[in-house]
């Protein structure tokens, strides 16, 4: 059994202040530690702030992207390093707004998992199809494409330590989500790409989020599907009430 997560990805948003209240209300929100494995990625700024409020305590703490260096020359970046010393566990790689926005090519994303495995973080590894490429039919191939490339470089044991987000574009930030069984079907795909890669037990073990407009009204359905092991959930982790009705 694969413990569920709910991980919330904040983007651009909450000052410092914002976000430490909401890291104070959430963990004040249980006595005891909830079933799910719970993650938020608050940004740059605010990580070291949340770390403080969150030690000990049962919530993860992911940035949201990271530079492949170790250190150097790269104005406006931060390593791996910088984030685990910030207190980070997690970070997410490969979304699609880096991917659209800032050029993340496959190649360059691959490194980057390989950066935070050095590091020692988990990488929340993101792949997902456009609009058009699911009109055209071309999912399958388009998800093969990104696991195929993204984990070029990485052993069955360091694809054993990722976690995968399926997150469509077309459902990111737009208010449509796929559909319980659309989302399934691609899960399962990508679960059976792991296991011919890695072998049966580590895909099985494999922690598979679903994004892309997901609410506190939709989750459950996405979450009863056998391959969806999680969330990755943005707009509507934004509001601590909101999140809290999502992990239970
Ligand atoms: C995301 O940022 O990964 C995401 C899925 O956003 P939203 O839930 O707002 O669609």
């Amino acid at each position: 059994m694969i413990r569920t997560v709910i991980a919330g990805n904040w983007k651009m948003n909450k000052t410092v202040a914002e976000s430490v209240a909401f890291a104070t209300r959430l963990r004040a929100a249980y006595a005891s530690p909830p079933a799910a494995e719970v993650i938020i990625a608050p940004p740059f700024t605010a990580l070291h702030a949340v770390a403080a409020v969150i030690r000990g305590s049962f919530i993860g703490l992911s940035a949201q992207n990271l530079h492949e260096a170790q250190k150097g020359a790269f104005t406006g970046e931060i390593s791996g390093g910088m984030l685990r010393e910030a207190g980070c566990t997690c970070v997410i790689i490969g979304h699609s707004e880096r991917r659209t926005h800032f050029g993340e090519g496959d190649a360059r994303i691959g490194l980057k998992l390989q950066a935070a495995l050095t590091a020692g973080l988990k990488p929340i590894f993101c792949i997902g199809e456009s609009l058009r490429q699911r009109e055209e039919g071309r999912t399958e191939a388009l998800i093969e494409h990104q696991l195929k490339e993204g984990l070029k470089n990485l052993s069955a044991d360091d694809i054993g330590r990722l976690m995968i987000a399926y997150e469509p574009v077309w459902a990111i930030g737009t208010g449509r989500t796929a559909s319980p069984e659309m989302a399934e079907e691609v899960h399962r795909f990508i679960r059976g790409w792991v296991a011919q890669r890695c072998g049966p037990e580590p895909a099985a073990a494999l922690p598979l989020l679903y994004g892309g407009s997901v609410t506190p009204d939709t989750i459950a359905g996405l979450l009863a599907q056998p391959n969806i092991n999680g969330g990755l959930i943005g707009g509507a982790s934004l509001d601590v009430d909101s999140f809290l009705r999502m992990i239970g």
